[in-house]
């Protein structure tokens, strides 16, 4: 039996749904699964990493993990992958995990696969599906002569099943060598939204340049938050200032798949298929019947984003209070 070793992330202290689902896929693998969390949150979070699935859990709960370095979280997590002699690491595939993994590889001569949509674990054997070329075609990829298999999940493809509270694993704390910094992180400015990620929602309601202008986006706040939906944006409004970076889905922006994606005045262009695509159930608002993205919709409506997104947000509000 081997080990697989589960990079835990978090967001407003919570642990993010993108690492319960890979909890919970490498308990189902037969291997033994640790869990390994790093922060002052990572103390706190021991119950909640076993809940999911960890059988073990490695952890530091060193203040100087709080904020992301590249070189201190290399060491570290390189240190506790050969202390504890895991074969096999799963990351979701968040901005940190790609900056770190791939460090981390090279320290340890390890494989990385980025990006997975699929993966199999069978034995010693681990396969993975990611999509090349935004979307338009997949690979398959296995390992070779890797001594440690790292693999990094897309958020949102591998199912959850609510936590079993009564699992309790043992934690062991460690102190990791610090290497001598050739980087000092001194601030990260957090964008100001609560709101989930566009990267684990599960519910996102997007709008493109068919809004018009920037004040139209509050339309999609309000049902957002009668949905309990994120906001996310095609890039020509991003482009045009509207709304940040962040919230960009697409090629050159997030790569998204929540169970419902409202997209409204967004034509739809492959750039931004190939961003969500992945989506379960894509619902477009689009005054023009030939706009592309009617043809990857489920559910399609002809019409004005902004007279159809307030009626939306109305009925949704009646049906969800009754
Ligand atoms: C290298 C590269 C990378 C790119 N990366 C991305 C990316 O990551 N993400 C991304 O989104 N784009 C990306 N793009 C840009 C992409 O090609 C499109 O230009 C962009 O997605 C268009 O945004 P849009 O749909 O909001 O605007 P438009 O193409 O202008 O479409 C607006 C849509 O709104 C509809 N509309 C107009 N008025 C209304 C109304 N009142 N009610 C309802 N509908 C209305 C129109 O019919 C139209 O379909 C990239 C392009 C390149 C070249």
């Amino acid at each position: 039996m081997s080990k697989i070793l589960v990079f835990a992330e978090f967001q407003n202290g919570k642990l993010k749904r993108s690492s319960q689902e890979l909890l919970q896929f490498a308990a189902k693998s037969g291997h033994t699964v640790l869990g390994f969390a790093l922060g002052t949150q990572a103390g706190t979070a021991n119950a909640e990493l076993a809940h999911h699935g960890a059988q073990e859990i490695h952890f530091s709960k060193d203040a100087s993990f709080d904020m992301y370095n590249p070189e201190l979280f290399t060491a570290a997590a390189s240190e506790a992958i050969t202390k504890t002699g895991a074969t096999i690491v799963l990351a979701s595939a968040s901005s940190t995990a790609k900056d770190l993994f791939p460090r981390v590889a090279a320290k340890l001569n390890a494989g990385v696969i980025s990006d997975g949509t699929e993966i199999t674990v069978s034995g010693d054997d681990v396969k993975v599906k990611k999509p090349l070329y935004a979307g338009k075609c997949f690979a398959m990829g296995t390992f070779e002569n890797a001594p440690v298999k790292i693999v990094l999940m897309r958020a949102n493809q591998l199912p959850v099943a609510p936590a079993d509270t009564a699992k309790t694993a043992p934690a062991t704390e460690h102190t990791f060598a610090a290497p001598s910094l050739k980087t000092i992180i001194k601030n990260i400015v957090k964008g100001t939204s609560e709101k989930l990620d566009l990267t684990e929602a599960n519910i996102i309601v997007s709008g493109g340049r068919g809004l018009k202008e920037a004040g139209n986006f509050k339309l999609l706040h309000d049902l957002a938050d009668v949905l309990g939906a994120t906001v996310g944006a095609s890039r020509a409004v991003v482009d045009a200032g509207w709304v940040p970076h962040s919230m960009q889905v697409g090629q050159t922006g997030k790569t998204v798949a929540p169970s419902l994606y409202i997209a409204a005045g967004v034509s739809g262009a492959i750039q931004h298929l190939a961003g969500m695509s992945g989506s379960k159930v894509i619902v477009a608002i689009n005054n023009d019947p030939n706009a592309p993205i009617f043809q990857k919709a489920t559910y399609g409506i002809v019409g004005d984003a902004l007279e159809i997104l307030p009626k939306l947000t109305e009925e949704f509000k009646k049906a969800l209070h009754h």
